[in-house]
């Protein structure tokens, strides 16, 4: 049997939620939908964001509403235009095999007599913004004397928002008879103050733990330097080819930089943000829903309560002002038992603020490096292959032409031509990222104190060593998935030294540096040969030829390393000082646009 009837759902409703693929209840439904069918409770259901609650409620409602009757039974209130749009829309779905049920959306800034209208026809559910509700209660066009239930939906989003004293005015014109569902993902003392004012021994419920983030979300962040913050993020989105993002920002003109700088470098990005007209931003959502644009770049009061599957990663591309601010921008992520990606990048000065977060969601950060050039390739090399195994064919339009096709390939083997198929793409990437900067902060630094002499990727040949101390290169790195402590473990434990003997380690992506006292570096040498790791052969070499950092050995360094070459593409990199956008705006054009879709949603933009 399914398990919705189980818990006492009507047919109908089993019927069309199983069509939305609902199988079986989440963890709050289960827990909620008993209780609440009941209809004799008031209740406090505390869950993150995405663990399904507005079937934990709305379900129950269509159980306990008469439909026969046509005043309003149920007022749900929510904080977002957004928000009341998409459980008006999901009530509706769960109630499409009821009949004669009426739900109605209100929410400000779209056309309050549509809506009087729609309320004057009779209505069962009201799913309302505070706002709007308001004005319509002070119009006195809406009678909720015969209020059974009201719903406040993302209530700590709600006090943020500053409705309290809306939502105070709404409750008074409901009757005190009616029973009140809170459901929420925190609960500060505003939210717990509600329920004690407005609530008679509420039912509480919580499922996963408060006040913390939804355990499906991992939590990143990349240390780099201000100026770099664009470069490093377009970086990061070439490393996941398949992103399907939130980007978040400050305020309304940077959604707006950002999002013209990505269009302009051949991404499918838009920004949704206050200014825009509602229209506009019923737009902006349809075409990222549509997945017509890979990149949504929002400000916090925008993108509340955006309800959008799989989402794969937000991005702070600038971490909020207020950091309880930053539940509600990665709850974005992470719906529906999926999993997803919290990725923030950080400048030196803002590290406190990741500590501080790291305090409310009761979770680390992750620190990661920002891809290299050469791993970027990479990830979009295998991305262009299972583009190529994956893509759909017209056998019908393909056909007529492919005796000439293979007439002209003839000559080729299936490998030249997989190469040549995969280079069509690939050439562009490797063109635009071969003089690629690392721009991790540690490794800028690193160049900035060497007076800008280095390369690229040659700082392992260069930076200094403590005094008494000699840095060395190891090949394996973070991705190898060392942390700090257990690098430390496995030079002591090869070269057999103690941990005291070990300066500074540095942890990079594919590699590492680390100190060693000058007396044990012979025993590190001797300890590591033969050595391998998961069949890779370690390999450790001096870290450029100096000792202590003498200008000779760097100027020696740079000598044999051809200082030729290096000067051009270092002349070439500090040009225009952005060649990594400026390279953005030659390659992306090509390489993005694989699709006809996408085209048009640029060329429309
Ligand atoms: P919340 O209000 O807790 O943030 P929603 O009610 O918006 O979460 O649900 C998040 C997503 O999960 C929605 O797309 C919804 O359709 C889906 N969902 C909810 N309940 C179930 C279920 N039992 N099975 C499958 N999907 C579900
Ligand atoms: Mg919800």
């Amino acid at each position: 049997m399914n398990p919705f009837l189980d818990l006492g759902i009507r047919h109908e409703v089993v019927n069309a939620i199983t069509e939305m693929s609902f199988e079986k209840p989440s963890p709050i439904q289960e827990k909620a939908i008993p209780v609440l069918l009941t209809g004799n409770d008031d209740f406090v259901g505390l869950a993150q964001t995405g663990t399904g609650k507005t079937a934990a409620f709305g379900l129950p409602l269509l159980e306990l509403i008469d439909f026969t009757q046509k005043h309003p039974q149920a007022l749900v209130l929510c904080p977002t235009r957004e928000l009341c749009l998409q459980i008006a829309k999901d009530l509706e779905k769960f109630a499409k095999y009821i009949d004669n049920v009426s739900v109605v959306a209100v929410y400000g800034g779209a056309n309050i007599s549509d809506q009087l209208r729609q309320i004057r026809r009779g209505v069962q559910i009201v799913v309302a913004t505070p706002g709007r509700m308001l004005d319509i209660i002070g119009r006195n066009a809406i009678d909720f004397s015969n209020v059974k239930y009201v719903v406040l939906d993302e209530a700590d989003e709600m006090l943020n928002m500053g409705f309290q004293e809306d939502i105070n005015n709404i409750l008074s014109e409901t009757p005190d008879t009616k029973k009140t569902w809170l459901f929420s993902a925190t609960m500060p003392r505003e939210v717990r103050r509600i329920a004690q004012n407005y609530m008679t021994d509420p039912h509480e419920l919580t499922v996963g733990t408060k006040n913390t983030g939804n355990a499906n979300i991992e939590h990143h962040y990349y240390l780099i330097k201000a100026k770099d913050k664009y470069a490093a993020f377009k970086r990061i989105v070439d490393y996941y080819p398949e992103i399907f993002g939130i980007v978040f920002c400050r305020t309304k003109i940077e959604t707006q930089e950002i999002a013209e700088a990505l269009v302009r470098d051949g991404y499918n990005a838009d920004s949704l943000h206050g200014d825009l007209s509602q229209q506009q931003r019923d737009k902006v959502m349809k075409r990222y829903r549509d997945r017509s644009l890979q990149l949504l770049i929002a400000t916090d009061v925008a993108a509340r309560g955006i309800d959008v599957n799989d989402v794969t990663h937000v991005i702070n591309f600038s971490l909020p002002d207020e950091v309880e601010n930053y539940t509600h921008r990665s709850g974005r992520t992470a719906r529906a038992g999926k999993t997803g990606v919290s990725l923030s990048l950080v400048n030196v000065k803002e590290q406190g603020k990741i500590r501080r977060i790291e305090k409310i969601i009761g979770k680390p950060f992750v620190k990661k490096e920002v891809p290299q050039g050469t791993e970027v390739c990479e990830k979009q090399l295998f991305a262009i292959v299972d583009k190529i195994r994956n893509v759909d064919i017209n056998e019908e339009q393909i056909n007529p032409f492919l005796p000439t096709i293979m007439e002209s390939m003839q000559d080729l083997s299936k490998e030249d031509i997989v190469k040549r198929l995969a280079s069509l793409e690939f050439n562009r990437f490797l063109e635009y990222y071969q003089n690629a900067p690392d721009l991790n902060l540690d490794a800028r630094d690193s160049r900035s104190r060497d007076g800008g002499e280095r390369g690229d990727r040659d700082d392992r040949r260069s930076r200094t060593a403590s005094k008494g101390y000699t840095r060395l290169f190891m090949n394996l790195g973070s991705v190898d998935e060392f942390s700090r402590g257990d690098m430390l473990g496995f030079i002591c434990n090869n070269a057999n030294i103690p941990g005291k003997s070990v300066g500074k380690i540095d942890l990079k992506g594919v590699f590492t540096f680390f100190e060693v006292e000058d007396a044990e570096v012979n025993k590190v040498f001797e300890g590591f040969k033969g050595v391998d790791y998961n069949g890779r052969q370690v390999r450790i070499e001096v870290s450029g030829e100096e000792r202590g950092g003498s200008r000779e050995g760097r100027s020696r360094d740079r000598g044999s390393r051809g200082g030729d070459r290096r000067d051009r593409s270092r002349g070439e990199r500090r040009s225009g000082g952005s060649s990594e956008r400026r390279g953005g705006d030659r390659e992306r054009g090509g390489f993005r646009d694989f699709s006809g879709k996408r085209k048009e949603s640029r060329s429309r933009y």
